[in-house]
């Protein structure tokens, strides 16, 4: 399959769906088994800047008998030709149209991206809803941190992997191998019961859902003997080793460099974030693994740029050395080094002044709230002194510019947290003109506050928009000052998002019909067609207040319990008690455990657990 010759020039960015990209895999299609198509329901700009790509790409495609191939979502104007020329949807690599393999894998790492995944098996001709595929489609599967609450997409998807891949996902294609050995004739219900059987594996075709007299979720019930009533998550107990040769785009991408995760989980303890809960434990790549992988990414795929991965990279362990070692090892190459995630304290300030010999990086901090109180509360617990004094270096150092981001609508958050931001930025702002004797420019991006799965905030409404918009309204007339930037995100995004977030199997039929409607990339604000969605929520017959802005009981049954991410529900609980209380939690990796039921995880994990309980 390719492009008939008149279609590339006549849609924006040709280059994101022509394939053969430096280090991209074609293996030979008629002599390989098994055909995985890794699917991103987003563009390629973004779906290029993810990291497990890379990583899950290199997994399959070093079995000899597996080939994986790449897809992206299609632009609008892309889709129309596709559509109006008949032409399917296929892979870059080797141009296959997407029915053509055994399975199609998505990973779901944004909930706005949802109808994107139902525009792309549709553009492949593959039906969305799984009960109408049969033995002549592909196997749907997928992955990413949106599958920690898998029911929203339960309607679409044959089976979730929960959790990290990299072991499972090689399981799941030796329960294929031997299911596909069979011939055409062996039942798809037979590989589901089989695949069930495997740890991380979630096949929501196999469980009954019910819902109490007043609409309320009831359970989530295995219907058949090898489904299990919980689907534990997978954790790999080592970072398996770094991608160093991975598909280097012709076009400029999100994140247009090399990257090497250094450090996986955060023992940071946020509350509101589902990310550092549902990664725990920290697991650490050692120093020589990195520097050695920085200089195969030079080599295979002649990077100078390159970022150190981790959701809080200023506490990866002698970050400064090893920042230090990689300059000095590779001098030559002229590298660059980008360091996202970093914790708002003066050591940061002075990495990142580090890095400024080579190349001067933006200076981004994330206090989220405004007041040490709502902070303590979110157990972000930044004193305010030491955000200021972090200010003070970053301008005594001769930064002109200082991103902050911070949260709105944040559980217990009052008009005072609102002033107490206002007061933080101008204090800040001042602190520039001290030292530079002119204001620097300081942006403040603010997010609106979504209530996520499995975190300790999973009950809390979230708040409607009159309230976001009159705090919004304060912002801006408080802010309004001469060195000052303001952003925000329109909060419909943010409860859409809290809607598929926190939602139970019933939303499916919502996501099926704002897809219908003509919905997609959602999570693209000048796309995001609102009435679309109030419309397609009412004929499901679904309220989304009922699943954003309502305070639930915590003895409520949750639609995700059925998913153990290793992080308790008495954990949550009692960390969501703290936070009512102010309370904040000290961070396991200084501090005592936190029995946060990891513990048997990791042997740094188990010896901070037995000190707990013998101490
Ligand atoms: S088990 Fe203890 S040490 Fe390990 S992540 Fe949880 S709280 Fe931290």
């Amino acid at each position: 399959m390719s492009y008939p010759d008149n279609i590339l020039h006549q849609v924006t960015k040709p280059a994101r769906y022509t394939g053969g990209e430096w280090n991209s895999a074609v293996k030979d299609w008629d002599k390989t088994d098994i055909k995985i198509a890794l699917s991103y329901p987003d563009l390629y700009e973004v779906g290029m800047s993810n990291l497990a790509l890379p990583i899950l790409y290199d997994l399959l495609n070093s079995q000899p008998d597996v080939l994986a191939e790449r897809v992206f979502a299609l632009w609008p104007d892309m889709a129309a030709i596709m559509r109006a020329r008949g032409i399917p949807l296929f892979s870059l690599e080797s141009k296959h149209p997407l029915a053509d393999f055994d399975i199609i894998g998505f990973s779901l790492g944004y909930e706005l991206t949802y109808t994107n995944v139902l525009e792309m098996l549709d553009l492949a001709r593959i039906p969305a809803l799984t009960s109408e595929r049969n033995a002549s489609h592909p196997i749907v599967i997928a992955g990413g941190s949106c599958a920690v609450n898998p029911e929203p997409m339960a309607d679409f998807i044959d089976f979730f992997v929960i959790g990290e891949g990299e072991e499972v996902l090689l399981e799941l294609v030796n329960s294929f191998r031997g299911w596909k050995r069979q011939g055409k004739g062996a039942p798809r219900e037979q590989l589901f019961r089989q695949v069930a059987t495997i740890p991380g594996i979630y096949v929501p075709s196999l469980y009954r859902v019910e819902y109490q007299a007043d609409g309320l979720f009831k359970s989530i019930t295995p219907t058949v003997a090898e489904t299990r009533p919980t689907i534990q998550r997978r954790i790999v107990t080592k970072l398996p080793p770094p991608v160093t040769k991975p598909v280097v785009p012709y076009i400029e991408v999100i994140h247009d460099r090399g990257a090497i995760e250094i450090q996986r989980g955060c023992s940071r303890g946020c509350r509101f974030c589902q990310a550092g809960n549902i990664y725990r434990p920290v697991r650490e790549r050692p120093q020589e693994e990195v520097l050695q992988a920085v200089g195969e990414l030079i080599a295979n795929c002649g990077y100078n740029e390159v970022s150190l991965l981790s959701l809080s990279t200023s506490d990866y362990p002698n970050i400064d050395e090893l920042v230090a070692s990689l300059y000095h090892r590779y001098d030559s190459h002229n590298l660059s080094l980008s360091l996202p995630s970093l914790a708002i304290d003066s050591f940061s300030v002075r990495l990142m002044d580090s890095l400024v010999a080579h190349k001067k990086p933006g200076l981004t901090f994330a206090p989220e709230a405004g007041s040490e109180r709502l902070r303590r509360t979110i157990n972000k617990n930044i004193p305010e002194d030491e955000i200021l004094k972090t200010a003070a270096v970053v301008f005594d150092r001769g930064w002109t510019s200082l991103k902050l981001y911070f949260m709105l609508g944040l559980p217990t958050e009052t008009s005072d947290d609102i002033e107490g931001i206002i007061q933080l930025v101008d204090k800040v702002s001042s602190l520039s003109r001290k030292a530079r004797g002119q204001r620097a420019q300081v942006r403040i991006s603010l997010a609106t506050f979504v209530p996520k799965a499995h975190t300790p905030f999973q009950w809390v409404a979230q708040e409607n928009e009159p309230q976001l918009d009159y705090k919004h309204g304060l912002l801006k007339a408080g802010l309004r000052r001469r060195g000052v930037k303001l952003s925000w995100q329109d909060p419909k995004v943010s409860l859409l998002e809290a809607v598929l977030s926190r939602g139970d199997r019933r939303l499916g039929k919502a996501i099926y019909r704002a897809w219908q409607l003509g919905s997609i990339f959602d999570g693209w604000g000048e796309h995001l067609n609102y009435q679309n969605w109030l419309s397609a929520f009412e004929e499901a017959g679904l309220e989304p207040g009922f699943y954003a802005q309502r305070e639930r009981p915590l003895d409520e049954p949750l639609p995700w319990a059925h998913i153990d991410v290793g992080v308790t529900l008495a954990f949550l609980k009692h960390e969501y008690q703290l936070a009512m209380k102010g309370k904040a939690t000290p961070d396991c990796r200084y501090k005592a455990c936190n029995a946060c039921g990891l513990q048997g995880w990791q042997p740094t994990c188990q010896q901070k657990y037995q000190q707990l309980s013998q101490g």
